[in-house]
């Protein structure tokens, strides 16, 4: 088994030589943890099938900055059109072997409009994804966190809400049925705090969207494990919304690093 294991592994650098030579971008500098596989199969496959066939390895991140370094760049990527899946029969095995270390956990809503994996430009094992309508959090939802950033090691944690919410705008309008109301009743505070600051239809709903996601974000702290990671500088939360029109991640100004509550900072943000 072993050797068949070997061989294989063989097999897989000699592909990559090759296609190395041939593309001469096998690798790059940010790919150091995982070897680099080019093919997408241990045997030689026709190329129409993943046209990605330099993609990089799993990508990782030291600490928290790191990791949205890789977030904010791979969102580039996306709004530039260039998203690479990064999707081999290599890496899967790879990963299988191996086990996965997420750089970032992601909470989001689960708006269709909205997938993390796509936004971030993330591969297979680089993302850790937990959404709801909403991106609200409550203990199924901290227990994937706490998982995350206690067993996986991931530093960052990046709760990202987004516009045009329909989630957020039910808990405006106030009226649904069924176990939604559990939803918008978890919602429902942002936006009471929302309409205390602001008139207009399209801003109530900019800064309850940018206050839903404070929230969650203190929902986590009410961990006891996510809070003595955050303390210990291990682990940083991060706010953040996404524009489903145009594709931009905006970050909130003051990441959760230091586990006291945070300041208004995403409803400053949002003022004229
Ligand atoms: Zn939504």
């Amino acid at each position: 088994m072993k050797q068949s294991l070997v061989r294989k592994g063989l097999f897989t650098l000699a592909a990559c030589s090759i296609a190395l030579l041939a593309t001469a971008a096998c690798g790059t500098e940010d790919t150091p943890s995982v070897p680099t596989v080019s093919v997408n199969s241990v045997v030689p496959q026709a190329p129409a099938e993943n046209p990605n066939t330099s993609a990089p390895a799993v990508k990782t991140a030291a600490n928290a900055e790191e990791a949205l370094n890789l977030l904010k760049s791979g969102n580039n990527q996306f709004t530039q059109g260039s998203v690479n899946l990064n999707v081999t029969e290599a890496l899967r095995q790879d990963l299988a072997k191996n086990g996965q270390k997420p750089h970032t956990v992601v909470i989001t809503c689960s708006d269709s409009r909205v997938p993390p994996e796509l936004i971030f430009n993330s591969g297979l094992g680089e993302v850790f994804v937990i959404r709801t309508a909403g991106n609200v959090v409550g203990d199924y939802e901290i227990g994937s966190v706490e998982y995350a950033v206690d067993h996986l090691n991931s530093p960052l944690v990046l709760v990202m809400g987004h516009t045009q919410c329909g989630a957020v705008d039910a808990a405006i309008e106030g009226h649904a049925s069924g176990h939604v109301e559990d939803i918008l009743e978890e919602i429902a505070p942002s936006v009471t705090k929302a309409k205390q600051q602001a008139s207009e239809s399209d801003k109530i709903a900019d800064l309850a969207q940018d206050l839903n996601v404070e929230n969650s974000m203190d929902r986590l702290m009410s961990s006891d494990i996510i809070s003595r990671l955050v303390r210990d500088g291990k682990v940083t939360i991060q706010g953040c919304k996404y524009d489903i029109e145009n594709g931009t991640v905006r970050y909130f100004d003051a990441p959760q690093s230091d586990g006291e509550q945070k300041t208004s900072s995403a409803a400053s943000s949002s003022q004229p």
